[in-house]
């Protein structure tokens, strides 16, 4: 913005602007502190069957107790801890939270399906991450087929940065992979042929109004249509409403997540859930 206004190099800064950088500084550092503090939680959502309610799987999604702000959304830190680089140890801490919690319900034969996480491009940029997923695997005692890892579709276009090779490797590592945010960010569908994903997440900005938006209905339809075709395996987000579920049981989609079904509830919770396996959604 600076620039545009020519050679001065005057920058007005508002009252706003300099809260929420101010904000944004203030997180960042104590992010760094959160995951030695015992601030950081993994709550679960379960990924069910839609025309039963069974559950089928689940995904992890990071939650950070901060002292004095309470909860605070992935969606503000995770970008946060993205820029900084601080993904990486949290990533990684996720994923072993996950797995050795998994690796429990396993034992205790609550639980047969995979666990979810996201992964952001930057962990997948990181040197030594196909390393650290089989370590992880290993010390968790999880078999690889027990973990899948949710890309967003901007990462899995991203061509020129080792990612490919990355993700041929996990694959053969035998760790399910999966498009998050289906539909949202694409120009090309190639990259569909050139990397080893055996899943789509159809975003849930689809989902929301498929019962209801011709365009939205059609979208569905066509990425239903693609998995298929393709031999893709696919979970709709979002799920809100019966209609919505009904809908895509209809269209061919047989997996979902959503507030219809449970929100993501921390382990202790989605523990109690496992015990009675079938979710009831009316
Ligand atoms: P996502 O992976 O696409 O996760 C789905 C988000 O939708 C979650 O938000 C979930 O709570 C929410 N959701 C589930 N069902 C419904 C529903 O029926 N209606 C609505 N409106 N929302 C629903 P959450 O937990 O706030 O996470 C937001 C995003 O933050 C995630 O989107 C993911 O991109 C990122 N994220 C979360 N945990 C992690 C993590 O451990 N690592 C990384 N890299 N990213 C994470
Ligand atoms: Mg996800
Ligand atoms: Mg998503
Ligand atoms: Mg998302």
């Amino acid at each position: 913005r600076a620039k545009e206004r020519g050679k001065s190099n005057f920058q007005f800064y508002t009252p706003d602007m300099n809260a929420s950088a101010l904000e944004r500084l203030r997180l960042e550092y104590s992010l760094h502190k959160a995951l030695a503090q015992d601030e950081l939680e993994v709550w679960y959502q379960p990924k069910v069957e839609l025309a039963t309610g069974r559950l089928v799987g689940a995904e992890a999604l990071i939650r950070w107790r901060h002292p004095e702000l309470g909860l605070v959304s992935p969606a503000r830190f995770i970008p946060i801890a993205e820029d900084s680089s601080l993904i990486v140890p949290i990533g990684e801490w996720v994923m072993k939270t996950a797995c050795r919690q998994v690796r429990e319900w396993r034992e205790r034969q609550l639980f047969g399906g995979r666990v979810a996480v996201n992964v952001s491009g930057r962990q997948l940029k990181f040197a030594g991450v196909v390393e650290l997923v089989e370590r992880t695997l290993e010390e968790c005692g999880l078999p690889s087929a027990a973990l899948e890892l949710e890309i967003t579709e901007s990462v899995a276009m991203d061509e020129d940065s080792g990612m490919v090779e990355v993700l041929h490797r996990l694959h053969e590592l035998g760790v399910y992979l999966s498009i998050d945010d289906f539909g949202t960010g694409y120009s090309s569908l190639s990259y569909l042929k050139r990397l080893p994903v055996q899943g789509l997440k159809i975003d849930q900005s689809f989902v929301a109004d498929l019962h209801q938006n011709r365009d939205d209905a059609a979208i569905t339809q066509a990425i239903i249509s693609i998995a298929r075709s393709l031999g893709l395996g696919l979970v709709a987000e979002g799920v809100e409403l019966d209609e919505q579920r009904r809908y895509l049981v209809e269209q061919g989609c047989d997996t979902g997540q959503g507030y219809l079904f449970s929100r993501p509830l921390p382990a202790a919770e989605f523990e109690a859930l496992l015990e009675r396996q079938y979710l009831a959604w009316d």
